[in-house]
């Protein structure tokens, strides 16, 4: 059975979705976890360590023949680069990588295996292209944390641009999506908080410790009163001391960190407040955590009456009357909490900024950069209970398989049709009407959500009401008969159960004026900041006159800011925008079981994996299809050296002409452009360089 060893399973002529199944688990099980569909790779998570990515084995990748060498992700990594530079094909310059998977799939560590690479391939900046390095460890602190899918899970979703300038990287920008801001103070069964705080307590001098005032970490309810065992605390350690480093190389100054730290250990003593009623209406601080009031206080650098006043009641200025109203027991808690997660989202939206303040190419303006972007986001989501936060990553999801079909069917079937070549249809799962359930205006589920969150007094329930009136005879929605605010969405990977509960408040993540007022006054000078400024569409801070923010008027908040659904809308269309001018990589990580074990094969696990990537499909096309389609014009004017004519016309004749001294087969013309198989491009670019 050759077959089932096939590298590039687009060469089997005869495949169906048993075959694939044993193809790629056979390879997986000979620890062959890479494996080409075409220009596509496939990775397997081996969840244990292989001899893979040793130095001399990114040697062999650099400037590689892609079929003289295994299926590898440095493979990828070489292909973009040489893309980048216009050795390969004749698309756009601007590349794009986009990595896909479920969550524990392997997405972030290909992520981490690319940049170091390409950072390998461009070797010219060393400090620059360090800082690069050190970024991601830096944002894995602060954004990962361990789940029962993924000990190090990446808890937001990222877009890491590197900029070029001929062969040598100049800068990087980094775009973030959708925190997971509420883990900061809840955590469900068998999970923890973001990684930074048990690396802090873990790994500061016992003097930083008393600084920064932090206590036993089995003290802090926000951590679940939980730890680690003596090994993990040391591992925690240090990573603690590598961190810091890391700061220090990407270029954050010490008062910065300090500030940072102080910020964090203000969270956690918060988390700490309890409350109880008082013989009058007002809600008092129990008496046994009067002692993290005060620590809270300190380690904001706020007064302490007014720390007490925005958590037990609200101000609100109305026609410049200051109207109070008291908080209950939950509204407090909720207060309390929505400190917490505001205070940690502007820190980590803080330390991207930062870290793209000093990574941005420092080049004269007119000089022209170039690409590549690399996706890493989180995966498709259905858990016992899936809230909003789920539908924003599955809307994401919907939107890059839409990417992927757009490019691997649509656009390539479209051409063939346009071109008059000939063409049996292949049939794939379009899922555009989803993506129009999500986004149309003004009846899509984000419109209707952002209606609904307009208005103060609508309920989740009438949001989920509306859905249902609206959508109950969509294909893809289906109305839930319970008493909860439940609704389901038939996703392209399978039906989805939300539950709307909080979808409104969570939409609206609006700062009560006077929580914002109580942090923009604080003596750190970093959390000042954090809240004089307002985070930009892009997510870049502006900072804005602190006078103006300083209007304790609740109007304010809700007329200026965008809800996070628009937001997330909108950097979703930015991100389409870059993605669809670029040339696409796809890599799609599959999880071969869910226990997290090497060698470990759980059969319909990756049969679901590989329906609902569409990838069956995927092959018959790269092995039918003609991946690269140059117009005669960018075909004549690159390969006319192969006739040593560098004057050739450049029209349909002369490209006929290079292509029978190439002597190369199997491709097609259509009426203005040529229709390759993807190893028709190597094969050109193996003659030219034997050109020289
Ligand atoms: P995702 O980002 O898709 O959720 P990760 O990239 O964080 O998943 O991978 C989850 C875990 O799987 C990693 O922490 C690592 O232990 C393991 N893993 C992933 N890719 C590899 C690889 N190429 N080699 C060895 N282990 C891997
Ligand atoms: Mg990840």
């Amino acid at each position: 059975m050759g077959g089932l060893l096939h590298e590039d399973l687009a060469s089997l002529s005869d495949l169906d979705e048993q075959s694939l199944l044993e193809s790629l688990s056979q390879r997986f099980k000979q620890d062959r976890i890479y494996t080409y569909i075409g220009d596509i790779l496939v990775a397997i998570n081996p969840f244990k360590y292989l001899p893979f990515y040793e130095k001399e084995v990114s040697e062999r990748y650099k400037c590689h023949e892609k079929t003289k060498l295994p299926p590898h992700i440095f493979a990828v990594a070489d292909r973009a680069y040489q893309s980048m530079l216009g050795r390969l094909s004749t698309g756009p310059q601007n590349q794009c990588i986009v990595i896909s998977g479920e969550s524990g799939a392997g997405k972030t560590e290909s992520t981490k295996l690319l940049l170091r690479q390409i950072m390998e391939l461009c070797k010219a900046n060393s400090q620059l292209e360090q800082q690069i390095l050190q970024v991601n460890p830096l944002l894995e602190a602060f954004g990962n944390a361990q789940t029962v899918m993924n000990d190090n899970s990446s808890r937001f979703g990222k877009y890491i641009q590197l900029r070029f300038h001929n062969s040598s990287v100049k800068g990087a920008k980094i775009n973030e999506y959708l925190l997971e801001k509420s883990r900061v103070v809840h955590q469900d069964e068998g999970e923890r908080n973001f990684h930074i705080f048990y690396c802090m307590l873990a790994g500061i001098s016992p003097d930083d410790k008393e600084m920064y005032g932090l206590l036993d970490p089995t003290q802090y309810r926000y951590l679940n009163g939980r730890y680690g065992s003596e090994d993990t605390v040391r591992t925690w350690g240090e990573k603690y001391r590598y961190l810091c480093n890391a700061m220090d190389m990407v270029g954050f100054e010490e008062q910065e960190k300090v500030d940072m730290m102080t910020i964090l250990a203000g969270i956690l003593s918060l988390g700490n407040i309890m409350f109880e009623p008082t013989e009058t209406d007002a809600l008092k601080v129990t008496e046994k955590s009067m002692g993290w009031l005060k620590a809270t206080a300190g380690q904001f650098g706020v007064q302490e009456e007014e720390l007490l006043r925005s958590l037990i009641c609200t101000l609100s200025v109305t026609r410049g009357e200051a109207i109070r109203r008291l908080h209950n027991q939950q509204q407090a808690e909720d207060a309390r909490d929505s400190i917490a997660k505001v205070a940690y989202g502007r820190v980590f939206g803080w330390i991207v900024s930062k870290v793209n303040e000093l990574l941005a190419p420092n080049v004269d303006l007119d000089i022209e950069l170039n690409e590549i972007g690399i996706l890493d986001i989180f995966g498709f989501e259905n858990f016992a209970v899936n809230r909003f936060e789920q539908l924003c990553i599955n809307l994401a999801n919907e939107q890059l398989q839409y990417f992927f079909n757009h490019h691997i069917f649509l656009m390539e079937q479209n051409e063939y049709k346009q071109e008059g070549i000939e063409w049996e249809t292949i049939a794939f799962k379009d899922n555009k009407p989803i993506l129009d359930l999500f986004l149309t205006k003004p009846i899509g589920i984000l419109s209707l959500l952002d209606e609904q969150s307009a208005f103060p007094q609508a309920s989740d329930r009438d949001f989920v009401d509306k859905l249902n009136s609206k959508f109950k005879s969509s294909p893809h929605y289906e109305v839930v008969r319970s008493h909860s605010p439940l609704f389901t969405v038939v996703h392209y990977a399978g039906k989805v159960q939300y539950n709307g509960g909080g979808f409104l408040e969570k939409n609206r993540d609006t700062i009560p004026a006077s929580i914002r007022g109580l942090l923009i006054n604080s003596v750190t000078p970093l959390l000042s900041v954090l809240f004089s400024a307002t985070i930009s569409r892009t997510g870049t801070l502006m900072p804005r006159k602190a006078k103006l923010m300083q209007m304790a008027d609740d109007n304010f908040n809700s007329t200026r800011k965008q809800s996070v659904g628009a937001q997330f809308k909108h950097s979703l269309a930015v991100l389409m925008e870059k993605m669809f001018a670029a040339s696409p990589h796809f890599v799609r990580c599959i999880k071969p079981n869910g226990s997290k074990l090497p060698d470990l094969v759980d059969n319909k696990m990756i049969m679901d994996q590989l329906r609902y990537n569409g990838l069956l499909e995927t092959i018959r096309i790269r092995r039918d299809g003609f991946s690269w389609r140059p117009s005669f014009t960018e075909f004549a004017q690159r390969y006319n050296i192969l006739l040593m004519k560098p004057n050739l016309p450049l029209t349909k004749e002369s490209c006929m002409s290079i292509l029978n001294t190439a002597e190369i087969h199997g491709w097609k013309s259509g009426s203005s452009r040529l229709f390759f198989k993807y190893w028709h491009q190597e094969e050109l670019a193996r003659q030219l360089e034997r050109l020289g």
